[in-house]
């Protein structure tokens, strides 16, 4: 199968070395030099992965991975300068799949980037689409939650991580799963990624709808029980 990835960087010289790499790994290559255009390129084509840089002319990269994801679910991997906890988070809640700081090593990048069609390819190749738990339904064609028919928005990665609590349901999941699973890599053992993501899924499901569905297993990790 043949990958199209779509390289959104402002430094040519970055972007060429991006280029030469992953043509050489067997992908189609097409650049943009500045958030606008890139835009343009990503909506007006069928990319399988988008490389977006974060500080871009015109248009910001978080900007254009807002945008993108209004009517596109493509993985997108973040190049970035940033390198704190809160800085990955708010990063990865702009609904990029993955980022990485520069400067980085290139077999880093081509990891991440072949976690990254793995995933895609094992999250939505699925027979089954919908699950639900509790009242809770997840519908993975149409990327809907709900609760007894209420919408409930979440982001990419909080939609992905409640798709896994609810897949594997009345399992204790460890952080380290949760993290393997659902960011496809070990954070070096940050786990606090994992934390942040449990509170921004309780406030949007639990505290909402008052009804305890995610219980934290003290010392292991979470747990969606079907109740
Ligand atoms: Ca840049």
């Amino acid at each position: 199968m043949e990958y199209k990835i779509l390289i959104i960087e402002d430094e040519q010289r970055i972007a060429r070395f991006l280029e030469l790499e992953l043509q050489h790994e067997g992908y189609v290559i097409e650049k943009a030099y500045d958030g606008r255009n890139g835009l343009e390129k990503a909506q007006s084509d069928d990319f399988s992965l988008i490389i977006l840089d974060i500080m871009l002319p015109g248009l910001n990269g978080v900007e254009v991975c807002r945008r993108i994801r209004q009517s596109s679910q493509v993985p997108i991997i973040m190049l970035t300068a940033k390198d704190s906890t809160m800085d990955k988070v708010m990063g990865l809640d702009t609904g990029a799949d993955d980022y990485v700081t520069k400067p980085f090593a290139i077999e880093e990048l081509l990891a991440r980037i072949r976690v990254a069609l793995k995933r895609k390819s094992s999250i939505y190749a699925k027979p089954s689409n919908t699950l639900l738990v509790n009242g809770l339904k997840i519908d993975l064609d149409k990327y809907l939650v709900t609760y007894n028919d209420s919408p409930i928005e979440l982001t990419k990665k909080e939609f992905d991580f409640l798709h896994y609590l609810m897949e594997n349901k009345n399992m204790v999941l460890t952080r380290d799963q949760i993290l393997e699973k659902v960011w496809g890599y070990s954070y070096f053992g940050d786990t606090n990624v994992v934390d942040v993501y449990i509170r921004y899924l309780r406030s949007k499901i639990d505290n909402k709808f008052n009804r305890k569905f995610i219980h934290t297993i003290r010392g292991v990790g979470y747990l969606l029980k079907d109740e």
